[in-house]
């Protein structure tokens, strides 16, 4: 292609774009890719001066005229657009309209309470310790005093992996692992996930979260285990929240108890939440079964403890009034942002 050939080429598609430009934006577009300092025509004339001696003089007239003629078409155009009213893009931005908003990082909400969960016993002197979340038979149920056909031995409530291996279903293997190293006092507290086997609805997970509290030395009795829990839930829920303890059944605590608060939506009157009981349970809790103690070789004469196991699920819930745990799990941003 010769040098007038390529100019004619350039000509044709500088005025077919601006023909298709409507807007200003697009003119200002145009204007840089072809008749810039560093556009396409500039890149052209580059090449007269490979161009024979002979040929120099007419082509370099040719190109000047043709640019001369692109910029007058351009800012005719560039007129008109503007005289019917349009902004360059820097002319249009608006200094007054809002930013992007960037969101900050922040802790999980399941977080956020497990924290303060920890924050409130550590206060009360319980030291932090964690176990593993793939158990055994042994300190999942055996050691915990589960007779052998325990229901939640039971396929349908643990995950079984390989090898008498299981996801633990709560944390109160922990205080097995931690009496076998340790001799009371012992005061700790072993927040964790725990796993069940069980259809997943608005009420419960395949996982959640759990603290296993425990405190055993000489002496501990009951009495003790209600101040803690007291003293807990009045820190947690506040100074009016009532509780009361109703009797259980654990395999590895006797006596046992269940522990309810007046619930905190309704104040006892009865809602949905309370299923109009007015009173929600939030844990369970008793003194450790003798057959505990003897598995690790404390003397259940010289010692007592108490345990207890809070869900941390549950208090999230009730804390911020959510009716669903899988929200928890889902990491939908435009939930968790609202923590
Ligand atoms: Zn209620």
């Amino acid at each position: 292609m010769t040098f007038s050939e390529r100019l004619e080429e350039l000509e044709k598609a500088v005025i077919d774009r601006l023909e298709l430009s409507s807007t200003l934006g697009e003119l200002e577009e145009l204007k840089a890719e072809y008749l810039s300092r560093k556009g396409k025509f500039s890149l052209l004339l580059r090449e007269l001066k490979e161009l024979p001696a002979e040929e120099k003089p007419k082509a370099g007239e040719s190109a000047n005229s043709l640019k001369k003629k692109l910029d007058e078409l351009l800012q005719s155009r560039l007129l008109a657009f503007k005289e019917k009213g349009q902004k360059t893009p820097e002319e249009f931005f608006d200094f007054t309209l809002p930013g992007h908003r960037s969101w900050e990082g922040k802790h999980h909400p399941l977080t956020q309470v497990l924290d303060r969960i920890i924050e409130i016993f550590y206060g009360m002197g319980f030291e932090v310790a964690q176990g593993p979340d793939i158990e055994t038979n042994y300190y999942n149920f055996d050691s915990l005093n589960f007779p052998q056909d325990h229901p939640a031995r039971d396929m349908q409530d643990t995950f079984y992996l390989a090898n008498d291996l299981i996801l633990r279903t709560h944390t109160s293997p922990v205080q097995v692992r931690v009496f076998e190293k340790k001799n009371p006092p012992v005061k700790i507290l072993a927040p964790g996930r725990v796993y069940r086997h069980e259809a997943i609805n608005a009420r419960s997970y395949c996982l959640f979260y759990q603290v296993e509290g425990f405190y055993v030395d000489e002496g501990v009795t009951f009495a003790d285990l209600k101040g803690v829990l007291v003293a807990f839930v009045k820190e947690f829920f506040g100074k009016e929240v009532e509780l009361r303890f109703r009797a259980s059944f654990f395999p590895f605590t006797e006596p046992s108890a269940e522990v309810d608060i007046r619930c905190i939506i309704c104040k006892g009157k009865g809602c949905s939440v309370c299923k109009y009981r007015g009173w929600l349970e939030i844990l369970g809790a008793g003194m450790i079964d003798p057959e505990v103690f003897k598995a690790v070789g404390y003397d259940p004469e010289k010692y007592t403890g108490y345990a207890f196991g809070l869900g941390v699920d549950r208090i999230a819930m009730l804390k911020y009034r959510i009716d669903d745990i899988r929200l928890f799990y889902e990491n939908d941003l435009r939930f968790l942002r609202q923590f």
